[in-house]
Protein backbone atom coordinates (compact mmCIF):
# COMPACT_ATOMS: atom_id res chain seq x y z
CA UNK A 1 0.00 0.00 0.00
CA UNK A 2 1.32 3.34 -1.01
CA UNK A 3 1.14 6.51 0.95
CA UNK A 4 2.05 8.45 -1.79
CA UNK A 5 0.12 11.98 -2.51
CA UNK A 6 -1.79 11.27 -5.67
CA UNK A 7 -1.20 14.93 -6.57
CA UNK A 8 0.24 18.11 -5.06
CA UNK A 9 -0.16 21.73 -5.86
CA UNK A 10 2.39 24.31 -5.74
CA UNK A 11 4.02 27.57 -7.44
CA UNK A 12 0.89 29.74 -6.61
CA UNK A 13 0.19 31.14 -2.55
CA UNK A 14 -2.39 28.98 -1.12
CA UNK A 15 -4.95 30.87 0.91
CA UNK A 16 -6.91 27.99 3.09
CA UNK A 17 -9.17 29.53 4.91
CA UNK A 18 -7.94 27.71 7.64
CA UNK A 19 -7.38 30.21 10.91
CA UNK A 20 -4.50 27.78 12.68
CA UNK A 21 -2.27 27.87 8.69
CA UNK A 22 -4.03 31.00 6.69
CA UNK A 23 -1.07 30.30 3.82
CA UNK A 24 0.54 27.41 2.80
CA UNK A 25 2.93 26.65 -0.54
CA UNK A 26 2.06 23.44 -1.14
CA UNK A 27 -0.94 21.38 -0.68
CA UNK A 28 -0.72 17.08 -1.55
CA UNK A 29 -4.04 15.64 -2.45
CA UNK A 30 -4.68 11.32 -2.34
CA UNK A 31 -7.97 9.70 -2.35
CA UNK A 32 -9.84 12.81 -3.24
CA UNK A 33 -8.46 13.87 0.24
CA UNK A 34 -6.22 16.96 1.27
CA UNK A 35 -3.24 14.62 2.85
CA UNK A 36 -0.97 17.78 3.64
CA UNK A 37 -1.12 21.64 3.39
CA UNK A 38 2.41 23.59 4.31
CA UNK A 39 5.87 24.63 2.89
CA UNK A 40 6.90 23.13 0.01
CA UNK A 41 9.09 20.77 2.04
CA UNK A 42 6.81 19.98 4.78
CA UNK A 43 4.84 18.62 1.74
CA UNK A 44 7.21 16.87 -0.17
CA UNK A 45 7.12 14.01 2.62
CA UNK A 46 4.23 12.68 1.58
CA UNK A 47 4.98 13.10 -2.17
CA UNK A 48 6.85 10.31 -4.21
CA UNK A 49 7.79 9.97 -7.56
CA UNK A 50 4.49 8.91 -8.81
CA UNK A 51 3.01 12.10 -7.58
CA UNK A 52 1.18 14.24 -10.04
CA UNK A 53 3.00 17.95 -9.93
CA UNK A 54 0.26 20.75 -10.63
CA UNK A 55 1.32 24.32 -11.23
CA UNK A 56 -1.79 26.53 -11.89
CA UNK A 57 -1.31 29.21 -14.20
CA UNK A 58 -2.98 31.70 -11.98
CA UNK A 59 -2.32 33.61 -8.80
CA UNK A 60 -4.08 32.63 -5.97
CA UNK A 61 -5.45 29.37 -4.94
CA UNK A 62 -8.86 29.24 -2.73
CA UNK A 63 -10.82 26.40 -1.30
CA UNK A 64 -13.68 25.69 -3.46
CA UNK A 65 -16.45 28.51 -2.99
CA UNK A 66 -19.67 27.67 -1.23
CA UNK A 67 -22.90 29.28 -2.22
CA UNK A 68 -25.06 28.75 0.62
CA UNK A 69 -28.54 29.74 -0.72
CA UNK A 70 -29.50 28.39 -4.40
CA UNK A 71 -32.40 26.67 -6.70
CA UNK A 72 -29.92 24.41 -8.33
CA UNK A 73 -33.24 22.69 -10.52
CA UNK A 74 -34.96 25.97 -11.04
CA UNK A 75 -31.72 27.55 -12.47
CA UNK A 76 -30.61 24.56 -13.86
CA UNK A 77 -33.43 23.99 -16.50
CA UNK A 78 -34.16 27.91 -16.88
CA UNK A 79 -30.55 28.14 -18.48
CA UNK A 80 -31.54 24.44 -20.62
CA UNK A 81 -35.22 25.21 -21.14
CA UNK A 82 -36.47 27.95 -20.31
CA UNK A 83 -37.38 31.58 -21.87
CA UNK A 84 -35.04 33.89 -19.41
CA UNK A 85 -37.04 37.16 -18.98
CA UNK A 86 -35.44 40.30 -16.64
CA UNK A 87 -37.79 40.97 -13.92
CA UNK A 88 -37.09 44.57 -15.00
CA UNK A 89 -39.17 43.93 -18.29
CA UNK A 90 -42.96 45.42 -19.02
CA UNK A 91 -45.28 43.37 -21.27
CA UNK A 92 -44.08 45.35 -24.17
CA UNK A 93 -40.06 43.56 -23.54
CA UNK A 94 -41.93 40.14 -22.46
CA UNK A 95 -44.55 39.62 -25.31
CA UNK A 96 -42.39 39.45 -28.12
CA UNK A 97 -39.73 37.28 -26.30
CA UNK A 98 -43.02 34.98 -25.75
CA UNK A 99 -43.63 35.26 -29.27
CA UNK A 100 -40.35 34.38 -30.51
CA UNK A 101 -40.00 31.48 -28.47
CA UNK A 102 -43.35 30.26 -29.58
CA UNK A 103 -42.04 30.30 -33.21
CA UNK A 104 -39.57 27.73 -32.71
CA UNK A 105 -41.40 25.30 -30.33
CA UNK A 106 -44.14 22.14 -31.77
CA UNK A 107 -47.99 22.94 -31.88
CA UNK A 108 -47.90 21.11 -27.85
CA UNK A 109 -45.05 22.81 -26.14
CA UNK A 110 -44.99 24.89 -23.56
CA UNK A 111 -43.42 28.25 -23.12
CA UNK A 112 -41.72 28.01 -19.53
CA UNK A 113 -40.31 31.46 -18.37
CA UNK A 114 -39.30 33.80 -16.11
CA UNK A 115 -38.61 35.81 -13.93
CA UNK A 116 -41.75 38.70 -14.12
CA UNK A 117 -41.61 40.92 -12.04
CA UNK A 118 -44.66 41.23 -9.43
CA UNK A 119 -45.51 45.17 -10.77
CA UNK A 120 -46.17 43.67 -14.22
CA UNK A 121 -48.53 41.11 -12.58
CA UNK A 122 -50.33 43.95 -11.01
CA UNK A 123 -51.16 45.21 -14.41
CA UNK A 124 -52.02 42.42 -16.58
CA UNK A 125 -54.63 41.27 -14.62
CA UNK A 126 -57.24 42.30 -17.60
CA UNK A 127 -58.99 40.51 -20.61
CA UNK A 128 -57.14 42.55 -22.88
CA UNK A 129 -53.24 41.63 -21.14
CA UNK A 130 -54.99 38.20 -21.69
CA UNK A 131 -55.90 38.01 -25.14
CA UNK A 132 -52.20 40.10 -25.87
CA UNK A 133 -50.28 36.88 -24.21
CA UNK A 134 -52.85 34.58 -26.16
CA UNK A 135 -52.06 36.04 -29.38
CA UNK A 136 -48.15 36.63 -28.66
CA UNK A 137 -48.38 32.42 -27.60
CA UNK A 138 -49.29 31.42 -31.53
CA UNK A 139 -51.30 29.15 -29.66
CA UNK A 140 -49.14 27.30 -27.30
CA UNK A 141 -49.38 27.04 -24.00
CA UNK A 142 -47.59 29.68 -21.63
CA UNK A 143 -46.49 29.45 -17.99
CA UNK A 144 -44.45 32.13 -17.13
CA UNK A 145 -42.88 32.91 -12.76
CA UNK A 146 -42.90 35.88 -11.06
CA UNK A 147 -40.33 37.13 -8.71
CA UNK A 148 -41.58 35.80 -5.72
CA UNK A 149 -42.00 32.30 -7.14
CA UNK A 150 -45.24 32.31 -5.84
CA UNK A 151 -47.78 33.43 -9.05
CA UNK A 152 -47.49 32.75 -12.42
CA UNK A 153 -49.06 34.90 -15.28
CA UNK A 154 -50.42 31.96 -18.00
CA UNK A 155 -52.56 32.02 -21.39
CA UNK A 156 -55.55 30.66 -21.97
CA UNK A 157 -54.44 27.51 -23.56
CA UNK A 158 -52.42 26.97 -20.66
CA UNK A 159 -55.80 27.33 -18.43
CA UNK A 160 -57.33 25.20 -21.15
CA UNK A 161 -54.66 22.16 -20.12
CA UNK A 162 -54.74 22.49 -16.54
CA UNK A 163 -58.49 22.15 -16.84
CA UNK A 164 -59.92 25.18 -15.40
CA UNK A 165 -63.26 27.51 -16.29
CA UNK A 166 -64.39 30.81 -15.37
CA UNK A 167 -66.78 28.14 -13.27
CA UNK A 168 -63.92 26.34 -11.57
CA UNK A 169 -63.73 27.05 -7.90
CA UNK A 170 -60.43 28.10 -6.19
CA UNK A 171 -58.45 26.10 -5.15
CA UNK A 172 -58.02 25.86 -1.01
CA UNK A 173 -54.41 27.29 -0.95
CA UNK A 174 -54.48 29.70 -3.79
CA UNK A 175 -56.90 31.98 -6.34
CA UNK A 176 -57.46 31.88 -9.54
CA UNK A 177 -57.25 35.84 -11.01
CA UNK A 178 -60.72 36.60 -12.31
CA UNK A 179 -61.85 40.31 -13.49
CA UNK A 180 -64.91 42.40 -12.30
CA UNK A 181 -67.71 39.69 -14.15
CA UNK A 182 -65.40 36.61 -12.87
CA UNK A 183 -63.81 36.17 -16.07
CA UNK A 184 -60.26 34.00 -15.72
CA UNK A 185 -57.55 36.65 -16.86
CA UNK A 186 -54.90 34.23 -16.82
CA UNK A 187 -53.50 34.98 -12.93
CA UNK A 188 -52.72 32.38 -10.88
CA UNK A 189 -51.73 33.29 -7.21
CA UNK A 190 -50.06 30.64 -4.39
CA UNK A 191 -51.33 27.02 -4.83
CA UNK A 192 -53.00 27.95 -8.07
CA UNK A 193 -49.36 28.10 -9.60
CA UNK A 194 -48.55 24.64 -8.95
CA UNK A 195 -51.54 23.32 -10.44
CA UNK A 196 -50.44 25.13 -13.60
CA UNK A 197 -46.37 23.55 -13.01
CA UNK A 198 -48.34 20.22 -12.67
CA UNK A 199 -49.88 20.44 -15.87
CA UNK A 200 -46.02 21.17 -17.65
CA UNK A 201 -44.74 18.25 -16.04
CA UNK A 202 -48.05 15.87 -17.60
CA UNK A 203 -47.41 17.44 -20.93
CA UNK A 204 -43.69 17.44 -21.07
CA UNK A 205 -41.73 13.80 -22.47
CA UNK A 206 -39.42 12.95 -20.47
CA UNK A 207 -39.26 15.39 -17.56
CA UNK A 208 -37.10 12.94 -15.84
CA UNK A 209 -33.85 12.98 -18.30
CA UNK A 210 -34.40 17.14 -18.62
CA UNK A 211 -34.22 17.26 -14.66
CA UNK A 212 -30.65 15.38 -14.73
CA UNK A 213 -30.00 17.65 -18.16
CA UNK A 214 -31.22 20.78 -15.68
CA UNK A 215 -28.60 19.80 -12.18
CA UNK A 216 -26.04 19.08 -14.59
CA UNK A 217 -26.50 22.16 -16.52
CA UNK A 218 -26.91 23.99 -13.02
CA UNK A 219 -23.16 22.53 -11.69
CA UNK A 220 -21.51 22.90 -14.51
CA UNK A 221 -22.12 26.96 -14.16
CA UNK A 222 -21.50 26.32 -10.46
CA UNK A 223 -18.27 25.02 -11.09
CA UNK A 224 -17.01 27.71 -13.83
CA UNK A 225 -17.35 30.77 -11.23
CA UNK A 226 -15.33 28.04 -8.62
CA UNK A 227 -18.37 26.67 -6.52
CA UNK A 228 -18.33 23.31 -4.91
CA UNK A 229 -20.78 23.20 -2.31
CA UNK A 230 -24.16 24.37 -2.34
CA UNK A 231 -27.03 24.52 -0.38
CA UNK A 232 -30.59 24.00 -2.65
CA UNK A 233 -32.62 26.36 -0.71
CA UNK A 234 -36.00 24.99 -1.46
CA UNK A 235 -36.02 21.16 -2.65
CA UNK A 236 -38.84 18.93 -3.91
CA UNK A 237 -38.96 15.20 -4.40
CA UNK A 238 -37.88 15.17 -7.78
CA UNK A 239 -35.00 17.52 -7.30
CA UNK A 240 -33.72 15.50 -4.73
CA UNK A 241 -33.75 12.63 -7.00
CA UNK A 242 -31.87 14.23 -9.36
CA UNK A 243 -29.15 15.40 -7.30
CA UNK A 244 -28.81 11.62 -5.55
CA UNK A 245 -29.13 9.79 -8.91
CA UNK A 246 -26.04 11.84 -10.42
CA UNK A 247 -24.12 11.38 -7.23
CA UNK A 248 -24.31 7.73 -7.56
CA UNK A 249 -23.52 8.01 -10.55
CA UNK A 250 -20.06 9.53 -9.89
CA UNK A 251 -21.28 12.85 -12.12
CA UNK A 252 -22.11 15.17 -9.33
CA UNK A 253 -19.36 17.96 -9.10
CA UNK A 254 -20.26 20.05 -5.79
CA UNK A 255 -21.73 18.96 -2.82
CA UNK A 256 -25.75 19.58 -2.35
CA UNK A 257 -27.14 20.20 1.43
CA UNK A 258 -30.93 20.18 0.27
CA UNK A 259 -33.43 21.86 2.24
CA UNK A 260 -36.31 20.22 1.76
CA UNK A 261 -39.48 21.77 1.35
CA UNK A 262 -42.22 21.95 4.02
CA UNK A 263 -44.63 23.30 1.59
CA UNK A 264 -45.37 22.73 -2.02
CA UNK A 265 -42.62 25.10 -3.92
CA UNK A 266 -42.84 25.96 -7.34
CA UNK A 267 -42.86 22.19 -8.24
CA UNK A 268 -45.90 19.89 -7.47
CA UNK A 269 -45.56 16.80 -5.15
CA UNK A 270 -45.00 15.36 -2.19
CA UNK A 271 -44.04 18.39 0.79
CA UNK A 272 -43.58 18.98 4.64
CA UNK A 273 -43.45 15.33 7.16
CA UNK A 274 -44.08 13.33 4.38
CA UNK A 275 -40.81 14.55 2.11
CA UNK A 276 -38.76 14.33 5.02
CA UNK A 277 -39.89 10.74 5.67
CA UNK A 278 -37.91 10.17 2.78
CA UNK A 279 -34.30 11.90 3.36
CA UNK A 280 -32.79 9.36 4.91
CA UNK A 281 -33.13 6.95 1.35
CA UNK A 282 -32.55 10.02 -0.76
CA UNK A 283 -29.08 10.46 0.77
CA UNK A 284 -25.69 10.12 -0.87
CA UNK A 285 -22.21 11.00 -0.52
CA UNK A 286 -22.56 14.21 -1.79
CA UNK A 287 -25.97 15.24 -1.32
CA UNK A 288 -27.68 15.79 2.44
CA UNK A 289 -30.78 16.29 2.50
CA UNK A 290 -30.35 17.63 6.36
CA UNK A 291 -32.66 20.86 6.05
CA UNK A 292 -36.30 21.92 6.13
CA UNK A 293 -37.11 24.87 4.60
CA UNK A 294 -40.41 27.12 5.64
CA UNK A 295 -41.22 29.92 3.51
CA UNK A 296 -42.88 32.66 5.94
CA UNK A 297 -43.56 35.56 3.52
CA UNK A 298 -42.63 37.22 0.35
CA UNK A 299 -40.78 39.60 -0.46
CA UNK A 300 -40.46 43.75 -0.60
CA UNK A 301 -41.02 44.16 -3.72
CA UNK A 302 -44.41 43.35 -4.22
CA UNK A 303 -45.38 44.22 -0.55
CA UNK A 304 -45.73 40.39 0.33
CA UNK A 305 -43.01 40.48 2.80
CA UNK A 306 -43.83 41.33 6.63
CA UNK A 307 -42.54 44.49 8.21
CA UNK A 308 -42.79 45.63 11.73
CA UNK A 309 -43.33 49.00 10.21
CA UNK A 310 -46.17 49.65 7.51
CA UNK A 311 -44.91 49.95 4.18
CA UNK A 312 -45.08 53.29 2.38
CA UNK A 313 -48.51 55.33 2.32
CA UNK A 314 -49.44 54.48 -1.36
CA UNK A 315 -51.77 52.82 -2.85
CA UNK A 316 -50.45 49.84 -4.97
CA UNK A 317 -51.30 49.01 -8.45
CA UNK A 318 -54.54 49.93 -7.68
CA UNK A 319 -55.36 47.53 -4.94
CA UNK A 320 -56.95 48.98 -2.38
CA UNK A 321 -56.22 45.98 0.10
CA UNK A 322 -52.61 47.63 0.01
CA UNK A 323 -53.43 50.77 1.04
CA UNK A 324 -52.75 52.93 4.43
CA UNK A 325 -51.30 51.01 7.09
CA UNK A 326 -50.47 47.74 5.51
CA UNK A 327 -47.08 45.55 6.95
CA UNK A 328 -47.50 42.63 4.79
CA UNK A 329 -48.30 38.64 6.67
CA UNK A 330 -46.46 35.84 7.22
CA UNK A 331 -47.52 32.46 6.10
CA UNK A 332 -47.22 30.56 8.97
CA UNK A 333 -49.03 30.72 12.70
CA UNK A 334 -46.54 31.19 15.46
CA UNK A 335 -48.02 27.71 16.61
CA UNK A 336 -47.55 26.45 13.09
CA UNK A 337 -43.84 27.43 12.70
CA UNK A 338 -43.09 26.42 16.08
CA UNK A 339 -44.81 22.61 15.56
CA UNK A 340 -43.08 22.38 12.16
CA UNK A 341 -39.40 23.04 13.75
CA UNK A 342 -40.14 21.04 16.55
CA UNK A 343 -41.19 18.12 14.26
CA UNK A 344 -38.12 18.80 12.05
CA UNK A 345 -35.47 19.21 15.26
CA UNK A 346 -36.98 15.74 16.50
CA UNK A 347 -36.87 14.22 13.38
CA UNK A 348 -33.12 15.16 13.66
CA UNK A 349 -33.33 17.96 10.73
CA UNK A 350 -31.93 21.44 10.57
CA UNK A 351 -33.94 24.16 9.84
CA UNK A 352 -33.74 27.11 7.10
CA UNK A 353 -36.43 30.11 7.09
CA UNK A 354 -36.99 32.57 4.51
CA UNK A 355 -38.23 36.08 5.92
CA UNK A 356 -37.45 39.08 4.06
CA UNK A 357 -39.08 41.35 6.60
CA UNK A 358 -38.40 42.58 10.15
CA UNK A 359 -41.16 40.79 11.12
CA UNK A 360 -40.63 37.59 9.92
CA UNK A 361 -37.29 37.75 10.75
CA UNK A 362 -38.86 38.34 14.56
CA UNK A 363 -41.04 35.64 14.24
CA UNK A 364 -38.49 33.31 13.17
CA UNK A 365 -35.99 34.45 15.85
CA UNK A 366 -38.83 33.70 18.16
CA UNK A 367 -39.82 30.29 16.97
CA UNK A 368 -35.95 29.58 17.43
CA UNK A 369 -35.82 30.52 20.54
CA UNK A 370 -38.43 28.43 22.06
CA UNK A 371 -37.22 25.36 20.21
CA UNK A 372 -33.42 26.16 21.70
CA UNK A 373 -34.87 25.76 25.32
CA UNK A 374 -36.17 22.87 24.94
CA UNK A 375 -33.72 20.99 22.74
CA UNK A 376 -30.32 23.20 23.29
CA UNK A 377 -27.77 24.04 20.63
CA UNK A 378 -27.85 21.55 18.68
CA UNK A 379 -30.12 22.11 15.54
CA UNK A 380 -28.82 24.39 12.87
CA UNK A 381 -31.06 26.99 11.92
CA UNK A 382 -30.69 30.23 8.81
CA UNK A 383 -32.64 33.05 8.47
CA UNK A 384 -32.82 33.61 4.66
CA UNK A 385 -32.58 36.86 3.24
CA UNK A 386 -32.16 39.47 6.48
CA UNK A 387 -32.00 42.51 4.71
CA UNK A 388 -34.23 43.90 7.34
CA UNK A 389 -33.22 43.40 10.77
CA UNK A 390 -35.21 45.84 13.45
CA UNK A 391 -31.84 47.01 15.74
CA UNK A 392 -33.37 44.89 18.63
CA UNK A 393 -33.07 41.59 16.67
CA UNK A 394 -29.49 41.91 15.63
CA UNK A 395 -27.78 40.88 18.76
CA UNK A 396 -30.48 37.63 19.15
CA UNK A 397 -28.86 35.86 15.85
CA UNK A 398 -25.58 34.83 17.47
CA UNK A 399 -27.32 34.36 20.83
CA UNK A 400 -29.60 31.97 19.27
CA UNK A 401 -27.17 30.76 16.90
CA UNK A 402 -28.71 31.79 13.99
CA UNK A 403 -26.70 32.14 10.89
CA UNK A 404 -27.52 34.97 8.81
CA UNK A 405 -27.97 33.16 5.26
CA UNK A 406 -26.99 36.82 3.36
CA UNK A 407 -28.76 35.75 -0.12
CA UNK A 408 -29.38 37.62 -2.71
CA UNK A 409 -26.41 39.32 -3.09
CA UNK A 410 -27.85 42.74 -3.81
CA UNK A 411 -25.95 44.99 -1.17
CA UNK A 412 -25.25 47.34 -3.86
CA UNK A 413 -26.84 50.23 -5.54
CA UNK A 414 -29.74 47.90 -7.58
CA UNK A 415 -32.91 48.26 -9.09
CA UNK A 416 -34.47 46.20 -7.41
CA UNK A 417 -33.57 48.36 -4.60
CA UNK A 418 -35.04 50.73 -5.44
CA UNK A 419 -38.28 49.29 -5.73
CA UNK A 420 -37.88 48.08 -2.24
CA UNK A 421 -37.49 51.48 -1.00
CA UNK A 422 -40.35 53.08 -2.76
CA UNK A 423 -42.65 50.16 -0.58
CA UNK A 424 -40.73 50.86 2.30
CA UNK A 425 -42.26 52.56 5.16
CA UNK A 426 -40.37 55.53 6.93
CA UNK A 427 -37.19 54.53 7.27
CA UNK A 428 -36.80 53.69 3.40
CA UNK A 429 -33.36 51.56 2.28
CA UNK A 430 -32.08 52.90 6.16
CA UNK A 431 -29.66 49.68 7.57
CA UNK A 432 -30.30 47.70 4.66
CA UNK A 433 -28.76 44.32 4.45
CA UNK A 434 -27.03 45.08 8.56
CA UNK A 435 -24.24 42.57 7.72
CA UNK A 436 -21.52 44.57 9.60
CA UNK A 437 -23.83 44.68 12.33
CA UNK A 438 -24.64 41.36 12.09
CA UNK A 439 -21.26 40.30 11.73
CA UNK A 440 -20.13 42.83 14.88
CA UNK A 441 -22.52 40.74 17.12
CA UNK A 442 -20.76 37.79 16.58
CA UNK A 443 -23.44 36.34 13.71
CA UNK A 444 -22.26 33.56 11.31
CA UNK A 445 -22.45 35.16 8.06
CA UNK A 446 -23.11 32.93 4.90
CA UNK A 447 -23.14 34.14 1.31
CA UNK A 448 -25.85 32.63 -0.96
CA UNK A 449 -27.07 33.71 -4.23
CA UNK A 450 -30.47 32.62 -4.76
CA UNK A 451 -29.61 31.89 -8.20
CA UNK A 452 -32.38 32.37 -9.77
CA UNK A 453 -34.49 33.81 -8.08
CA UNK A 454 -32.83 37.24 -7.71
CA UNK A 455 -30.05 37.05 -10.09
CA UNK A 456 -29.50 35.20 -13.82
CA UNK A 457 -25.83 34.32 -12.83
CA UNK A 458 -24.86 32.98 -9.37
CA UNK A 459 -21.76 35.33 -9.29
CA UNK A 460 -19.62 34.89 -6.81
CA UNK A 461 -16.81 37.71 -7.19
CA UNK A 462 -19.50 40.34 -7.45
CA UNK A 463 -20.62 39.52 -4.28
CA UNK A 464 -17.61 39.01 -2.40
CA UNK A 465 -16.62 42.68 -4.43
CA UNK A 466 -20.03 44.25 -2.88
CA UNK A 467 -20.01 43.19 0.70
CA UNK A 468 -16.94 45.25 0.95
CA UNK A 469 -17.54 48.22 -1.39
CA UNK A 470 -21.64 48.36 -1.22
CA UNK A 471 -21.68 49.90 -4.58
CA UNK A 472 -22.22 48.91 -7.93
CA UNK A 473 -19.28 48.41 -10.52
CA UNK A 474 -21.97 49.04 -13.50
CA UNK A 475 -21.63 52.35 -13.84
CA UNK A 476 -25.52 52.76 -14.47
CA UNK A 477 -25.94 52.73 -10.51
CA UNK A 478 -24.01 55.03 -9.33
CA UNK A 479 -23.36 55.50 -5.39
CA UNK A 480 -23.25 53.30 -2.13
CA UNK A 481 -25.89 51.50 -0.69
CA UNK A 482 -25.28 51.87 3.15
CA UNK A 483 -21.43 51.69 3.22
CA UNK A 484 -21.71 51.59 7.01
CA UNK A 485 -22.53 48.06 6.71
CA UNK A 486 -19.87 47.47 4.68
CA UNK A 487 -17.48 44.58 5.94
CA UNK A 488 -13.80 44.11 4.98
CA UNK A 489 -12.59 41.64 2.40
CA UNK A 490 -11.25 38.71 4.80
CA UNK A 491 -14.94 38.81 6.37
CA UNK A 492 -16.05 38.45 3.05
CA UNK A 493 -14.08 35.67 1.72
CA UNK A 494 -14.91 33.65 4.79
CA UNK A 495 -18.83 34.57 4.11
CA UNK A 496 -18.07 32.76 1.10
CA UNK A 497 -16.35 29.48 1.90
CA UNK A 498 -15.92 28.76 5.29
CA UNK A 499 -18.70 30.15 6.93
CA UNK A 500 -21.28 28.46 5.01
CA UNK A 501 -19.89 25.15 4.83
CA UNK A 502 -20.07 25.13 8.61
CA UNK A 503 -23.97 26.55 8.25
CA UNK A 504 -24.40 23.94 5.97
CA UNK A 505 -23.04 21.18 7.84
CA UNK A 506 -19.63 20.82 6.03
CA UNK A 507 -17.41 22.08 8.05
CA UNK A 508 -15.52 18.71 8.79
CA UNK A 509 -15.61 18.24 4.97
CA UNK A 510 -14.95 21.56 2.59
CA UNK A 511 -15.00 25.18 2.82
CA UNK A 512 -11.26 25.50 3.94
CA UNK A 513 -7.92 23.25 2.53
CA UNK A 514 -6.49 21.37 5.36
CA UNK A 515 -5.68 17.95 5.88
CA UNK A 516 -8.47 15.40 6.03
CA UNK A 517 -10.82 17.45 4.43
CA UNK A 518 -12.43 17.25 0.59
CA UNK A 519 -9.68 18.33 -2.29
CA UNK A 520 -12.00 21.27 -3.49
CA UNK A 521 -10.18 23.74 -4.31
CA UNK A 522 -9.77 26.63 -6.91
CA UNK A 523 -7.27 28.86 -8.77
CA UNK A 524 -7.99 32.20 -9.55
CA UNK A 525 -6.46 34.94 -12.38
CA UNK A 526 -5.77 37.71 -9.97
CA UNK A 527 -4.54 37.69 -6.00
CA UNK A 528 -7.52 39.18 -4.32
CA UNK A 529 -5.24 40.90 -2.00
CA UNK A 530 -3.50 42.44 -4.55
CA UNK A 531 -5.94 43.70 -6.73
CA UNK A 532 -8.00 47.20 -6.10
CA UNK A 533 -10.93 45.73 -4.05
CA UNK A 534 -13.43 47.08 -7.05
CA UNK A 535 -11.81 45.00 -9.66
CA UNK A 536 -12.25 41.08 -7.58
CA UNK A 537 -15.47 40.72 -9.83
CA UNK A 538 -13.30 40.54 -12.92
CA UNK A 539 -11.69 37.50 -11.36
CA UNK A 540 -12.01 34.44 -13.42
CA UNK A 541 -11.76 30.88 -12.80
CA UNK A 542 -8.92 29.16 -13.82
CA UNK A 543 -9.17 25.72 -12.57
CA UNK A 544 -11.86 24.13 -10.73
CA UNK A 545 -11.31 20.79 -8.24
CA UNK A 546 -13.71 18.67 -6.56
CA UNK A 547 -12.43 15.73 -4.88
CA UNK A 548 -8.82 15.74 -6.13
CA UNK A 549 -10.12 15.86 -9.66
CA UNK A 550 -10.61 18.72 -12.03
CA UNK A 551 -14.11 19.64 -12.86
CA UNK A 552 -13.51 23.11 -14.76
CA UNK A 553 -10.56 24.57 -16.88
CA UNK A 554 -11.02 28.13 -18.27
CA UNK A 555 -10.80 27.81 -22.29
ZN1 LIG B 1 -34.31 31.25 -2.45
Amino acid sequence: MTTEADLVVRGVPIHTMDPDRPLAEAMAVRGGRIAAVGTEAEVLTVCGPTTRSVVPDAAMVLPGLVDGHTHLGFAGRQVAWELSLSPMSGPAEILPEVRERAGRLGPDEWVVGGIVGGAVLDAVGTPEALAALDEASLGRPVLLRDDSMHNRWVNSRALALMGVTASSPDPPDGRYGRDARGELVGLLYEGASTRAEAAVRAHTPDARARDLHSVRTAVCILNSLGITATMDAATMGVWLDAFTELDNAGELTTWIVACMAAREFVDPGVAGPELFATAARRRSAHVRPDFVKAVLDGVPMTRSALFLEPYADVVHGGAATHGCGFYGHSFYTDEELHDLLEHAVSHGLHAKLHATGDGTVRQALDAVARVRARHGAGPVFHVAHPEFVHPDDVARFAELGVVADASPALWFPHLMNTIIGAQRGAHGLERIWPLRELHAAGALLAAGSDWPAATLRPDPWLSIETMVTRRNPDPAFPGTLGPDQAVDLPTALRAHTANPARAMGLGDQTGQLRPGLSADFIAIDQHLLDVPVDQIHRTQVRQTWFAGTLVYESP
